[in-house]
């Protein structure tokens, strides 16, 4: 069998081959041939790491903020430059179309182009008299050492929607990629090794639950970046919050879509689809759950389903293809069985994805489109996050109905609502409970200046990711007051 890499930590400005006992095979998913091994690193990495950072943050932090930008605008060049191979990296370890990963590697380069605005965005506020000769100033100051904890799903994009902001913020930061798709990030340090930063302020550990413990429980980090599942964002915010570290832990999602009667069917199908089906439904803002409103039910689920039988399902690197692989057979296999037991349930299965085969890779991880309709609004499977390509639909006999069935889930991602009517499209805006609205939008993605917004069981803590969030969630604040006698005394 051919060897295949061992991926390293870059820590204290070198790269090091971790010491781990254990380490994990990385396949790609859409031709199962191994891509790399990755290292589950032990506690005392971690602590080379978070000693490292905890050094260099002593002279980081004092670097003039428009002196520690350059490094971003050298960082978003080097992006640019390398976006083909990041790209294909992507697409070779998590499966999704080489389009789709060039449009991550777009979105981790908007947070470094936004984080570039610091020295405006981090500025402070003062007001002068707040009594007689007395001002009150209030800056902003960076926390120390932070970490982010990744998921698999977007291995380029998602540490960007944090790293950027506290480097510029003036904080060093631990990147731990998810174990499943850790590959990208690694081609990525090695263009951040070329950006001449002071050793200890970026760096990257490998490894996966032990690792994460060992950060939780380190002493010298400070704050916890987290995106990923439910149980495991609610696991980390504890942990962190158990030791006294600020948290920001991003969750799963179960996101719906309102149907109206008088939406733009064939437009809603084309949005829906890829919304659904782009990135085989492993996106955290893929609609999964669609409530059609009284006529929309049969010409929307007719349709609907035509579009997920003529969908391209292939490998992500070949051309024209529009869904691509699973992340692994574990997951094809885990889904498969989410569509077992919709059945049960009483759902039935429109459009079957199950049972086929992709010509030419045919190990591949690959789970077509699949339709469920009927499915019990109060089943498991209308509150089970499936994170593939399964649409299911409920229906609903008015704009109210189908918001109370919106409402009726525990997580709170995104929820969208296809209409031609504003008055609908605003009663939907402000009731529904999430926190990413979408209006005749399929994917509600914040832009880089904006919070990446969930709410209920899909986020826990208060600061969320992104634009001016992320500068406060990597910011203290500190309230000076100030009274000089000689002036306060003077007569103007
Ligand atoms: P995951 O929860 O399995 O893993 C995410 C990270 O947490 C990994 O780095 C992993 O090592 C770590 N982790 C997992 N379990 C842990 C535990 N018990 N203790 C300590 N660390 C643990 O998630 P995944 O499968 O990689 O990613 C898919 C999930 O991420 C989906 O639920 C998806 O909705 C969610 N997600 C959410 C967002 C968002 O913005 N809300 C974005 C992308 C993905």
């Amino acid at each position: 069998m051919a060897s295949v890499e061992t991926l390293k930590n870059y820590v204290n400005g070198s790269w090091v081959s971790s010491g781990a006992g254990e380490t994990l095979e990385i396949k790609n998913p859409a031709t199962q041939e191994p891509l790399a091994r990755v290292p589950l690193s032990p506690l005392e990495e971690v602590d080379a790491a978070a000693r490292a950072a905890h050094t260099a943050f002593l002279e980081w932090s004092r670097v003039p903020a428009p002196d520690r930008i350059q490094f971003l605008f050298k960082l978003k060049h080097l992006l640019e430059e390398h976006l083909d191979p990041l790209a294909r990296s992507c697409t070779e370890e998590c499966g999704k179309t080489y389009a789709e990963s060039v449009g991550e590697l777009r979105r981790a380069i908007e947070n470094v182009e936004v984080a570039c605005g610091i020295p405006m965005l981090m500025q402070g506020r003062n007001n002068e008299d707040i009594a007689r000769g007395i001002d009150e100033h209030m800056y902003r100051q960076p926390v120390g050492v932070g970490a982010m904890i990744a998921p698999f799903n977007f291995p380029a994009m998602i540490p960007f929607w944090f790293l950027p902001y506290a480097l510029a913020t003036g904080n060093c930061f631990i990147v731990k990629p998810s174990e499943k798709c850790p590959i990208t990030q690694q081609r990525i340090f090695e263009l951040i090794d070329q950006l001449g930063l002071p050793q200890g302020v970026l760096q990257l550990v490998n490894g996966s639950k032990q690792t994460v413990d060992a950060i939780l429980d380190h002493p010298l980090i400070r704050a916890i970046s987290m995106v990923g599942s439910t149980p495991a964002a609610r696991h980390i915010y504890a942990g962190a919050a158990a030791n006294g570290k600020r948290a920001q832990c991003q969750g799963g999602a179960k996101n719906p879509v309102v149907i109206m009667p008088d939406a733009d069917m064939d437009t809603a199908v084309r949005i829906l689809a890829d919304s659904a089906f782009g990135c085989a439904g492993q996106r955290c803002l893929a609609l999964s759950v669609g409530i059609t409103v009284g006529e929309a039910r049969d010409v929307f689920r007719e349709k609907f389903a035509e579009a997920a039988r003529n969908r391209r399902v292939g490998y992500g690197l070949d051309a024209d293809v529009e869904t691509g692989a699973l992340v692994s057979l574990e997951s094809k296999a885990r889904i498969e069985g989410i569509i077992a037991q919709a059945e049960r349930e009483g759902a039935k299965v429109t459009v079957d994805g199950r049972g086929k085969m992709v010509p030419g890779y045919e190990q591949g991880s690959f789970l077509f489109p699949t339709l469920l309709d009927n499915v019990p609004p109060g089943g498991r499977t209308a509150h089970t996050e499936i994170f593939g390509p399964v649409f299911s639909m409920m229906h609903a006999d008015s704009l109210d109905d189908a918001i109370a069935l919106v409402n009726d889930r525990a997580y709170g991602n995104m929820a969208c609502i296809f209409t031609a009517d504003g008055a609908a499209a605003r009663r939907f805006r402000v009731v529904a409970r999430a926190g990413n609205i979408g209006i005749n939008i399929g994917v509600a993605a914040p832009m880089a200046f904006y919070p990446f917004s969930g709410w209920c069981e899909s986020f826990f803590g208060d600061l969320h990711g992104q634009g001016e969030h992320a500068v406060e969630f990597f910011t203290e604040t500190k309230v000076v007051v100030e009274r000089w006698p000689r002036e306060w005394s003077r007569k103007f």
